[in-house]
């Protein structure tokens, strides 16, 4: 982490020559890219049908070691409590564009959060949009995110890995719903004094699926609509949750632009 962005005194340097790296990079070692950007709805209308049903159903049939049923019933009655509170919403977020807030309004508030000296972010990066060249490999936790390597040169992943701040800031690279579910849930426990946010990347199938289990932890965040080559079925969703995904999800530019202002704000807020 941080390792490119250390190299120079200011954000703006640091950004200008990552970005001229990259676009060296595109010539001299391109990778496969989406060339254009499919227009797909996020949701099919029929898989909208029932989908927090489907959500539920989901996270019970795939929960092997019976995390999420043992979280809920850790304290059934604060989750039950919350999670009736966040299904009797229309939608279990507030949307701003490829921006989805849980627990919080708008931006303002969780830049509010993002400087809070007590607060640690989680920042989780679908692997549906790392690179088919990824040499950590496209369906794993892992992202070497190499100083040298010419794919992790013309990543966007790789490129937010080398300008986050290193304290209080985990990245995680997500491969299952679960898995996140699991990484926000240990680092709650773990810190207890510490107010636990998120940044997350996900299709918006997911973001609506598991918004509000969300909602139940009472951990407020952001998730990031992924655009391209997304699931926007149940079947698509469940294959790629086995790591099946052929084609390839994409952040677009605006809202690069935009968890990049978000991570620069986090660094200067030096905490
Ligand atoms: S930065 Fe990480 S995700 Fe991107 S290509 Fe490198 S290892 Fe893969």
């Amino acid at each position: 982490m941080s390792a490119h962005w250390d190299k120079h005194s200011t954000w703006e340097d640091a950004e200008k020559s990552w970005d001229v790296r990259s676009s060296e990079l595109e010539q001299s070692h391109p990778i496969r890219q989406l060339v254009k950007i499919p227009k797909l709805p996020g949701i099919r209308p029929k898989t909208k049908k029932h989908l927090r049903w489907k959500a539920m159903n989901y996270l019970a049939k795939y929960d092997e070691e019976k995390f999420f049923i043992k979280y809920f019933f850790s304290n059934p009655i604060k989750h039950g409590f919350n999670l009736i509170r966040s299904y009797l919403t229309p939608l279990p977020f507030t949307r701003d564009d490829d921006f989805f807030f849980y627990g919080l309004k708008n931006e303002q508030e969780f830049r509010d959060m993002l400087v809070k000296k007590n607060s640690k972010l989680v920042i989780g990066f679908s692997y549906c949009h790392k690179p088919f060249e990824c040499p950590s490999g496209r369906f794993t936790q892992e992202c070497a995110h190499e100083t040298n390597n010419p794919v992790c040169g013309q990543c966007f992943i790789g490129k937010c890995v080398h300008s986050l701040p290193t304290k209080q800031v985990l990245p995680v690279f997500i491969t299952t719903v679960h898995q996140i579910g699991e990484v926000i849930v240990k680092e709650v426990k773990k810190h207890p004094k510490l107010e636990i946010t998120y940044i997350i990347t996900a299709c918006e199938m997911t973001l609506q699926m598991f918004g509000d289990w969300a909602n139940m932890m009472n951990v407020r965040g952001l998730g990031v609509r992924l655009d391209g080559q997304i699931c926007n079925t149940m079947k698509a969703f469940v294959a790629s949750e086995h790591g099946i995904k052929p084609g390839m999800a994409v952040v677009l530019d605006n809202t690069k632009t935009r968890i990049l202002d978000l991570i620069k704000f986090r660094r200067d807020a030096n905490i």
